[in-house]
């Protein structure tokens, strides 16, 4: 299939050019023409799979399409995302297509200043990205109205309530005049968002893309059991003797961001941190330092990194695995994207066994297990059964070989002399840092129905 067979304009169809696009990706040749149609649309689709433009696209072909010569000044399009990252990217696109015909669109977040926003709105504007706490702000300022919406865009559903959003969701939709379009993107389906789409969308039609929680193909796996307080000394090993120029490395707390940060600086490896507890104009700076290559390292927690979408990001490191089992799928994901291979490394110490155990039950494989030769190979009990000679899940020969490339982690590369001393610290251990994350989101059911709107 091809973009001119999705029936898309000429102006689109050159701004797919020129991002360098050939051939529409799954959700992308499923989701267009369900849109255009005008039905409600319910997607599993993960990052990665070229969601952004699958409903980018066609809701500003058909904005264009019912344009006026009379400049609206109410927006007529709303996208509801979980972060404010995810709000940068998604408007972004929706920027680049959208000035090819004349439409405007903004993002709307918190923890940055109202009043430009506020000031932006007053100009008028087609499309909004919003995050759904600030859009609130707005409605209930009323400098936004959102009686003229056409298409909902609920991005990362699963994410935000995830992150405690169902209230504000709901919220928003009472702004909402009661003819609109939706469209509902999740990587995974829960009873929540079954419920969420029961409430806010009409007989949707479904797409699912990828099966459920099963981590991007393209993405060559592996763990590296090692001790507890080993494992920065052996990340620093891994960048240096692999020459990794770009590193995305998660955490599980905002301190341990930090903390890490601290360290790798220390052992000369430029690495900031990205996580809530930082302004977003540091958030904004330190992406982009990192998308320019300036930084070699970033650390980050789950929900700094949500919808982080870095082209050609080669590492992505879970320096601690994470809580929830799907997480992983979602860190993961960060790297082999739309067709580029990725590598995707674990260091686990025996506490995270159990995480360990409940990953790879999620993914139904062992996860190939690899050694440095400096370190010690430490036992960590698996979730599922590791088949002799088991490759790492997904990737094709091809793909395997370019990886393995990248991977410095094979003994036989890593240097005769070992890692450099584990370095004092600045920051004392034994602190328990907090989770980057919101209470886990409200049961919803009856309240669902209470607040229903109908179509
Ligand atoms: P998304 O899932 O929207 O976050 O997109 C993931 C990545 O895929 C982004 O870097 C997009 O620029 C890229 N992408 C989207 N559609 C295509 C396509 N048809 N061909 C190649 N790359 C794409």
């Amino acid at each position: 299939m091809s973009f001119e067979s999705l029936g898309l304009r000429a102006e689109l169809l050159s701004a797919i050019a020129t991002q360098g696009y050939t051939t529409p990706t799954p959700i992308q040749s499923q989701a267009i023409p369900v849109i255009f149609e005008g039905c409600d649309l319910l997607a599993g689709a993960q990052t990665g799979t070229g969601k952004t433009a699958a409903f980018a696209l066609p809701i500003v072909q058909m904005l264009s399409e019912t344009t006026t010569y009379k400049k609206r000044k109410h927006p007529r399009a709303l996208v509801l995302v979980p972060t404010r990252e995810l709000a940068a990217q998604v408007s972004e696109q929706l920027q680049n297509y959208g000035r090819r015909l004349s439409l405007s669109s903004i993002k709307i977040y918190g923890g940055v200043n109202i009043r430009p926003q506020m000031e932006r709105l007053d100009r008028g504007v087609d499309i909004v990205v919003a995050t759904p706490g600030r859009l609130l702000d707005h409605a209930d300022r009323g400098t936004i109205k959102l009686n003229e919406i056409e298409f909902l865009v609920l991005d990362e559903a699963d994410r935000m309530l995830d992150l405690g959003f169902i209230d504000d969701i709901l919220r928003v939709a009472e702004f909402l005049p009661e003819e609109r379009q939706n469209l509902l993107f999740s990587a995974t389906y829960s009873k929540s968002i079954k419920q969420l789409a029961d409430e806010l969308l009409d007989q949707p039609r479904r797409i699912e893309v990828t099966r459920r929680n099963i981590a991007a193909d393209a993405v060559t796996q592996a763990i590296y059991p090692v001790d507890r307080n080993r494992k920065r000394e052996m990340l620093s090993h891994l960048i240096r003797k692999g020459d990794w120029s770009q590193v995305l490395v998660f955490t599980r707390t905002r301190y341990g961001a930090d903390k890490l940060t601290d360290e790798l600086l220390f052992d000369g490896i430029k690495a900031a941190p990205i996580h809530s507890n930082k302004s977003q104009s540091i958030r904004t700076r330190t992406l982009a330092e990192f998308k320019k290559g300036e930084l070699r390292v970033l650390v980050a927690t789950d929900v700094a990194a949500r919808g982080l979408d870095i082209a050609n990001l080669p590492y992505v490191v879970n320096y601690d695995l994470p809580q929830v089992p799907e997480d992983y799928v979602h860190r993961i994901g960060r790297t082999g994207r739309a067709g580029e291979d990725g590598v995707a490394i674990s260091l686990v110490c025996p506490a995270e066994q159990a995480r360990l155990v409940e990953i790879e039950k999620l993914l139904e494989y062992a996860v190939p297990q690899e050694s440095i030769a400096e370190f010690p190979v430490i036992a960590v009990k698996r979730g599922v059964k590791a088949k002799p000679g088991q490759k790492a899940k997904g990737a094709s020969k091809s793909k395997q070989k370019s990886a393995k490339a990248k991977s410095p982690a094979k003994p036989k590369k890593a240097a005769a002399k070992p890692a450099k001393e584990k370095s004092p610290t600045r920051t004392k251990t034994g602190r328990r840092g907090k989770v980057d994350t919101k209470p886990p989101a409200p049961k919803i059911g009856r309240r669902l129905s209470r607040t229903k709107t109908s179509k």
